[in-house]
């Protein structure tokens, strides 16, 4: 299959398109216009159902809802596309309803290493094994999900982490001698071409770094464009690079987003994990728990079932970020649970490598253990998986029960505490 991308100025020419009343399309065009929309004809001629592509979840995940942005917003860019108003009007009301949907979650900008002098604009650093690197031709994907959590690195450019060379990446590893992984991470780093692939991991392989042993790449290609690990040009050249990598005595595990079992029945997806497999790729997978697209239990246990039997290792749960369409897709943090709770009940102990449900917030990785009562107070029961301090992984917290609960923030310690056990430390580092 070849390659055909659609977004907002060509997505009346999708065949398919045809089953949406024009108030229908006129919605997508009012949200599309703030939140970034980009599918392609894999998703909309393999994955959708267009049937009832209303309720659907895979529609949803790729076409902009019109509940997505709240209602003044919606109005304001409706009326000002309906006057025909000019592009520069357009973008100046777009940019301020941008702004107010958290651009920016999870303090991302303070993970930002400084190295001898230099802000590295394209590198995070949040916890200590592990490295993000943003490379600068991986910023896009084959497709947008509309929860994105990414989503100003498509919109705001002043918002984005990004990185062209090589060098700078190489010299910061070199000198942190505690990091043992390499995330490359974007967008999505898979619509890179194989050669820029080559340049970033040769450049991670001839330094010989004896302290890296594990090279990531989170991507989102293997459901939205299989291909990338098939048939495209380029695709063979890729999977021997991890060969490469694998032969050099380097994990590479591809972190891949599977949001709804649906994504693993065509014969191509099938086929890409079996040649990434065959190469000695660990693939990993992770997705949010979002509403209307996966908050059933069954869906989540059918998902791990499923990923289980073709090779792939089920790794975290996350809860929706707060950011974007957060209010569209929020499952409260007692229904999260309870959805984890209910799918980890159906299935055998090897589906059980999966983790959550977590938040990453600032602080760290916070996984909803559960909800106990302890001395007659209802509570929610919390650990970190991941923390800025490492010491604070693995060490059980408290929250005061809130059924209406989403995100950390809603949250405050339980038994009439004032703070977290971890707050001191963690206002003194942002200090
Ligand atoms: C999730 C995340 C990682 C990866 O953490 P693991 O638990 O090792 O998978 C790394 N950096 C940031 C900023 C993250 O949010
Ligand atoms: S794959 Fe990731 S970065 Fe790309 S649109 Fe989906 S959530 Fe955003």
């Amino acid at each position: 299959m070849k390659y055909k991308p659609y977004s907002l100025y060509n997505f009346r020419k999708i065949p398919q398109i045809e089953n949406l009343t024009e108030e229908q399309k006129f919605n997508i065009e009012v949200v599309g216009t703030v939140l970034p929309f980009k599918t392609n004809n894999y998703v909309i001629d393999e994955l959708i159902d267009w049937d009832n592509f209303e309720e659907d979840p895979l529609f949803i995940l790729n076409f902009p809802q019109k509940e997505m942005i709240d209602n003044d917003s919606f109005n304001k860019i409706a009326a000002l596309l309906k006057n025909k108003a000019s592009k520069q009007i357009v973008q100046q009301e777009v940019n301020k309803i941008r702004l107010k949907l958290n651009p920016n979650p999870a303090g991302q900008e303070s993970n930002v290493p400084v190295f001898e002098g230099k802000k590295l604009n394209g590198i995070q650093h949040k916890y200590k094994e592990i490295m993000l690197f943003f490379p600068t031709q991986g910023q896009t994907c084959h497709a947008y999900c509309t929860f994105c959590f990414r989503w100003p690195q498509f919109a705001l450019s002043e918002f984005k982490f990004a990185m062209k060379e090589a060098d700078s990446m190489v010299s910061y590893l070199k000198a942190n001698p505690k990091i043992t992984d390499v995330l490359f991470t974007g967008g999505d780093p898979a619509v890179m071409k194989t050669r820029f692939f080559k340049e970033y991991i040769n450049a991670l392989l001839d330094a010989d770094i004896p302290h890296l042993k594990n090279i990531r790449i989170g991507t989102k290609s293997l459901t939205f464009w299989p291909y990338r690990y098939t048939t495209d040009d380029d695709a063979d050249e890729l999977l021997e690079l991890f060969e490469k990598v694998k032969r050099k005595g380097i994990n590479i595990a591809l972190m891949v987003h599977i949001n709804h079992p649906r994504e693993l029945k065509t014969k191509v997806v099938k086929r890409a994990v079996k040649r990434l497999i065959s190469v000695g790729v660990q693939v990993r997978s992770q997705s949010p728990l979002l509403r209307k697209i996966n908050d059933n239990a069954d869906i989540w246990a059918k998902n791990w079932k499923e990923q289980v039997k073709m090779g792939i290792i089920p790794y975290y749960m996350f809860i929706a970020r707060d950011t974007g369409a957060q209010d569209y897709f929020a499952v409260t943090l007692y229904r999260s649970w309870q959805i984890f709770r209910n799918a980890y009940n159906q299935i055998s102990g090897i589906c059980r490598t999966v983790r959550g449900p977590s938040m990453s917030c600032d602080p760290g990785k916070v996984q909803v253990v559960g909800v106990s009562e302890i001395k007659g107070e209802k509570v929610f029961v919390l650990n970190f998986l991941q923390g800025r301090d490492s010491s604070w992984v693995g060490k059980p917290f408290f929250a005061k029960f809130d059924p209406e609960a989403v995100w950390f923030d809603d949250l405050e310690p339980a038994f009439g505490d004032s703070k977290f056990f971890f707050e001191d430390a963690y206002f003194e580092m942002h200090a």
